[in-house]
C-alpha cells in the first residue's frame, strides 16, 4: 500500500534528519522504532503530507507524494507526537470543530460521525466533559477520534504512548490494534513492547537510516540471550527498551548485537543512557520475560 523510495530530508545546515530512506508497508499495524532524534516525526510528518521531503518520493494507495499531496492527505488521519487539545471545549466540541475542519458541512452528518467515533474510543460518556478534566489516556484516545474522521484507509499514529502510564499504555495499545483491520496504521515509538504486541512488521531507524526491517517476531525473537545479527550504522546509538542491554559491537563485517545484561525493570530508569565503550555502543533491549 505505501512505497517509501529514496526519501531523503535535510533541515537547514544539519546533517540529514532521514537518509534514503526505502520502504513498503503493507496493510495492517506497522511499527517504526526508534531512539530520541531517530527521524522518526520527520518520517512521519512527511507520509502525512505536513511537511515535504528534500528528496525522493512515496506512493500512497497509487498516488505519488510529491505529485499529488492532497489525494494523500485525504485518505489518511494523523495523530501527531505534539497534539494540543483545547482544553475549555468538551469532547463533542472538539470533534465537531475537526470535522468542520475536514470539510464536514452537514451538520447532522457531522452529529453522527462523532457519535460512532466517540463510541470507538470508548468516549461516549465523557463526550459533554471539558477535555481539561481529561487524563492523558482519554486525550489520547480522543486523538485518535480525530484521525479517525472520515474513515481514512491509513492512520498515521507519532509516539502516542510516550506519555501514558503503563497501564494506559497497555489499553492504547488495544484499541489502536483494533482500528489496523481493513486499514493500515503506522505506529512510531521507542518502546518495543509497544510494537511487539500489536505489529506485525517493523521497521528500526536509527540516526535517519532504517537499520533493520521485517517481521517483529523474527527481530525481537533473536534478541533473547543470543547473538542479534543486524547490520547498523557506525555511528549507531542505543534502543531505550526494558529489561536487557545489548551492546553492539563493530567487526568487519558490521555489527554483531550480544544481551550483555538483564536489567530488573526498577533499575532501568538508571540505565537509559547508552553505555560506550571501546568499539561497543550499549543497545537497551527488551528480555524473554516480557
Ligand atoms: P524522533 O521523532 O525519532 O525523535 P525527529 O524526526 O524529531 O526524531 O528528529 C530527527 C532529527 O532531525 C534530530 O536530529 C532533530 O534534532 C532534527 N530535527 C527535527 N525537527 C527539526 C526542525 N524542525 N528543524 C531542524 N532540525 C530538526
Ligand atoms: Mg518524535
Amino acid at each position: 500500500m505505501i512505497e517509501i523510495q529514496h526519501l531523503t530530508k535535510q533541515y537547514k545546515k544539519k546533517e540529514l534528519a532521514l537518509d534514503d530512506i526505502n520502504l513498503t508497508i503493507e496493510h495492517g499495524m506497522f511499527g517504526l522504532l526508534g531512539p530520541n532524534g531517530a527521524g522518526k516525526t520527520t518520517l512521519m510528518r512527511i507520509l502525512a503530507t505536513v511537511m515535504p521531503a528534500t528528496s525522493g518520493d512515496a506512493m500512497i494507495d497509487g498516488f505519488s507524494l510529491k505529485k499529488n499531496p492532497e489525494a494523500i492527505r485525504r485518505k489518511l488521519g494523523y495523530l501527531p507526537q505534539i497534539f494540543q487539545l483545547p482544553p475549555q471545549l468538551t469532547a463533542a466540541e472538539f470533534l465537531d470543530y475537526c470535522a468542520v475542519m475536514k470539510g464536514f458541512n452537514n451538520k447532522k452528518e457531522r452529529k453522527q460521525e462523532i457519535l460512532r467515533l466517540l463510541e470507538q474510543v470508548n468516549l461516549t460518556d465523557k463526550q459533554n466533559r471539558k477535555i481539561k478534566t481529561f487524563s492523558g489516556g482519554m486525550k489520547q484516545r480522543l486523538g485518535i477520534a480525530q484521525a479517525l474522521l472520515g474513515n481514512p484507509d491509513l492512520i498515521i499514529v507519532d509516539e502516542p504512548t510516550a506519555g501514558l502510564d503503563p497501564e494506559e499504555r497497555v489499553r492504547f495499545r488495544n484499541l489502536l490494534a483494533r482500528f489496523s483491520v481493513n486499514r493500515t496504521v503506522i505506529l512510531s515509538t521507542h518502546i518495543v513492547a509497544d510494537i511487539e504486541s500489536s505489529c506485525e512488521q517493523l521497521a528500526v531507524l536509527n540516526h535517519g537510516q532504517l537499520v533493520a526491517t521485517g517481521s517483529t517476531s523474527d527481530l525481537t525473537n533473536h534478541a533473547e540471550g543470543k547473538v542479534w545479527e543486524v547490520e547498523i550504522p557506525a555511528d549507531s546509538q542505543s534502543f531505550f527498551n526494558e529489561n536487557q542491554i545489548i551492546s553492539s559491537r563493530k567487526t568487519a563485517d558490521g555489527y554483531v548485537h550480544k544481551v550483555i545484561a538483564e536489567i530488573k525493570p526498577s533499575d532501568s530508569a538508571t540505565l537509559l543512557e547508552p553505555t560506550l565503550e571501546d568499539g561497543y555502543l550499549a543497545l537497551i533491549g527488551r528480555g524473554a520475560n516480557g
